[in-house]
């Protein structure tokens, strides 16, 4: 795969998939916009490394994805200093577990504000350059929960179901732009965002994180095996391909077969 010369923005890639999902593009060659919250130290420490280990330029941007202005702002940076934005992958996203009497209302307006509006400012940030370059690649890494629900999971299943929603429509409006728009559906993979589920399972449970990481998947995935960034990563270099470039507003499972029952 040959990515070199392309500029990918993969928000929320500090960490877990985004991470995994910036240095499999790095690796096909492309330039990376880094954005997400975190340690500056560390989050410097990344983009040095993956500057050197891939020699692609690598720049970070700490956009708070909350505020759509900064979004507008993020997709502007991205193209004024790396000059251009190629691949846009909508990845950032927050959890909250809660039953719906008892979900607390900041927390359905911080996932809805994360999850689904920032995928709506992304795309219109940088669907117009995209437009006039003729190429593009949006990828928005919804969830097996855009396609399914699990209970008390509301506002998070809501945003995925409207991410993939979201996605649809702009696959048809760019359908003959050259860009083309899809979402990436995982099942369980270990990130912090997951592992912090597991922990919070053990302590409620009196359980340990092993029995727990277990039970996790047995709930769900008739494999018992967490995917890794690194595959979800390779997931979307082949949507950047040639190959794919006839695939849009397609929402794809890799799961472990969660969604197939
Ligand atoms: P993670 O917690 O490891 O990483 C989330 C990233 O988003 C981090 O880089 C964080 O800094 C960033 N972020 C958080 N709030 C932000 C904000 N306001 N502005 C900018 N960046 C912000 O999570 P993850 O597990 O890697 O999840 C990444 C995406 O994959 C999410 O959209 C999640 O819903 C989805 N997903 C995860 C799993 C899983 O099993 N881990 C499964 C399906 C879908």
């Amino acid at each position: 795969m040959d990515l070199k010369g392309k500029v990918a923005l993969v928000t929320g890639s500090t960490s877990g998939i985004g991470l995994g999902i910036a240095r499999e593009l790095a690796r096909a060659g492309s330039d990376i916009m880094l954005n997400g919250l975190g340690d500056q130290a560390a989050i410097e420490a990344l983009r040095s490394d993956i500057a050197d280990t891939f020699a692609v330029r690598v720049a970070f941007d700490p956009a708070n994805l909350t505020h759509p202005a900064d979004i507008m702002r993020l997709a502007a940076r991205c193209e004024a200093g790396l000059g251009s934005l190629d691949i846009l992958v909508n990845n950032a996203g927050i959890q909250h577990v809660a039953p719906i009497d008892q979900f607390p209302d900041a927390a359905w307006e911080a996932v809805i504000a994360l999850n689904l509006s920032a995928v709506f400012y992304g795309m219109k940030a940088a669907i117009p350059g995209m437009k006039r370059r003729g190429w593009g690649r949006i990828i928005n890494i919804a969830s097996a929960h855009g396609l399914v629900a699990s209970r008390d999971k509301v506002a998070y299943v809501a945003a995925k179901h409207g991410v993939i929603g979201a996605t649809k429509v702009a696959a048809l409006e760019c359908a003959n732009a050259g860009i083309t728009v899809n979402a990436i559906c995982p099942g369980w993979v270990l990130t912090p965002l997951v592992q912090a589920q597991i922990e919070a399972r053990a302590k409620a449970n009196g359980t340990t994180v092993e029995t727990e990481s277990t039970a996790l998947l047995a709930e769900k995935q008739p494999m018992l095996a967490f995917t890794t960034p690194e595959k979800i990563g390779a997931l979307a270099v082949f949507l950047c391909s040639e190959a794919a470039s006839t695939m849009t507003g397609a929402a794809l499972s890799i799961d472990g077969g969660w969604v197939a029952q």
